[in-house]
């Protein structure tokens, strides 16, 4: 590692290098396009911005090539492939806007988090199960009153013989209505650093004592909720790792969340009807605009696909993964906010796919620099990560 010096502080240069796709995964690449064609007209592919759209059915066929858990070993239902595979899967599905949020926390980062530091009977439980796109996770970090800070989380599990007993609430839990199993990060001891105390703990969401309430998103429909614990009981077999561990684990999964391709192509089907809609002759602002975002797309790409070439070499790439999601998140806004800008409401068709796709966009963009840490938790995590040794 070199360091630079800049107005007498000294900085840590960012790991980003530059990749190149293997063979393998262009033919993989040529795999899934082949299979998105072949399923657009049954499923809604391409027609919302952001991979919200929960299709269990899509999520079993995507399980049945293989595509779920693809970097996990074979033994527990995995493709034992690279992450820069994985890349190319999960760009493409998000890329064609695929309905694959039924399946989608599972694979991006509870399985991994469970290979990493989950049991070997947690995994044989649940990661066959994952990647046949059966077995669903939602993610319970958050609080009311608490997102940011994720140290402050009260939802508090108490020893009892056998587990732990549960009791407080979760907000914003994705799809846990539609999940089987949460992961929620919970105090399980008081500590003077805040940091220590706290565990992961794989919550049944049927269990007794479990009351799931919707959030009802912008566009009236429910992809959050609330979920309110009383008492709920948890088996000991069911912390992951040890008890006062879950700190290092949530910091980790974050990782997985925040580097991939989903964070910023979201909004491609957008750009793509933008373009339809533009036409082949745009005028020199329009040019200007469209060639500016394009060049951006493929900037992240390149950044993305550098932070998944780091996961495969074993690294820990928080800081890339962090600055990513950040560029990411200003990426999709600006897709949003050209299309408002480049398309003029006298200009727009009502019902046609770039208005739908549109009105999705603006009422989708004020989650996208929330969602996976806020802007500016992003860039101070920046700011560490440059000036940390
Ligand atoms: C669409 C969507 C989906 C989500 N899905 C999930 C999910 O599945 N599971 C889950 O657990 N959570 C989920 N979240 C929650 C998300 O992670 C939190 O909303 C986010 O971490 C911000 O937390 P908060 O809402 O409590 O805001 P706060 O932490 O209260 O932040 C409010 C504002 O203050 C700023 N701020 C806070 N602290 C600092 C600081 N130290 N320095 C500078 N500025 C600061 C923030 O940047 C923000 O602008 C989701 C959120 C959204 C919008």
């Amino acid at each position: 590692v070199t360091t630079v010096e800049a107005a007498g502080s000294t900085f840590r240069p960012l790991g980003f290098s530059s990749v190149a796709l293997p063979p393998a995964a262009r033919e993989l690449q040529a795999e899934v396009r082949a299979f998105l064609a072949a399923e657009q007209p049954r499923d809604a592919i391409g027609t919302r911005v952001d991979w919200y759209q929960p299709s269990p059915e899509f999520s079993r066929k995507v399980g049945a090539r293989g595509w779920i858990g693809i970097t996990w070993p074979k033994e527990y239902g995995g493709g034992g492939r690279s992450m820069l595979e994985r890349y190319v899967v999960t760009e493409e599905l998000i890329a064609a806007g695929a309905p694959v949020a039924a399946h989608w926390v599972a694979d991006r980062q509870s399985g991994p988090v469970l290979l990493r530091y989950g049991s070997e009977a947690q995994r044989r439980r649940f990661l066959p199960g994952i990647t046949a796109g059966e077995i669903y996770f939602s993610i319970g970090m958050s609080e009311p009153d608490v997102g940011s800070d994720l140290a402050s989380v009260r939802t508090a599990a108490r020893k009892v013989d056998g587990g732990w007993v549960v009791s407080g609430r979760k907000t914003w839990a994705s799809r846990a209505h539609v999940s089987q199993f949460m992961i929620a990060l919970c105090r399980t001891e008081a500590a003077g650093d805040r940091h220590d105390g706290l565990s992961q703990l794989i919550v049944a969401l049927d269990s007794p004592g479990i009351e799931i309430l919707p959030i009802r998103y912008m566009t009236g429909e429910h992809y959050w909720n609330d979920v309110v614990f009383t008492d709920v009981f948890v088996p000991d077999d069911m912390v992951i790792g040890n008890p006062g561990d879950g700190w290092r684990q949530v910091t980790s999964e974050l990782t997985y969340e925040r580097s991939g391709p989903d964070r910023f192509l979201s909004v491609l089907p957008l750009f793509v009807a933008l373009i339809d809609k533009v036409g082949t002759r745009p005028d020199e602002r329009a040019a200007a605009s469209l060639g500016s975002i394009y060049a951006q797309l493929w900037t992240l790409r390149r950044l993305s696909m550098s932070v998944a070439a780091e996961l495969d070499r074993g690294g820990s790439p928080r800081t890339e993964a962090a600055l990513v999601k950040d560029l990411a998140n200003c990426f999709e806004g600006l897709v949003v906010d050209a299309s408002r800008d480049l398309v003029p409401p006298s200009a727009r068709e009502s019902g046609d796919t770039f208005d739908r796709l549109l009105d999705d966009g603006l009422l989708s963009r004020p989650a996208f620099t929330l969602r996976g840490g806020t802007s500016e938790i992003l860039r101070t995590l920046v700011a560490h990560g440059l000036t940390s040794r």
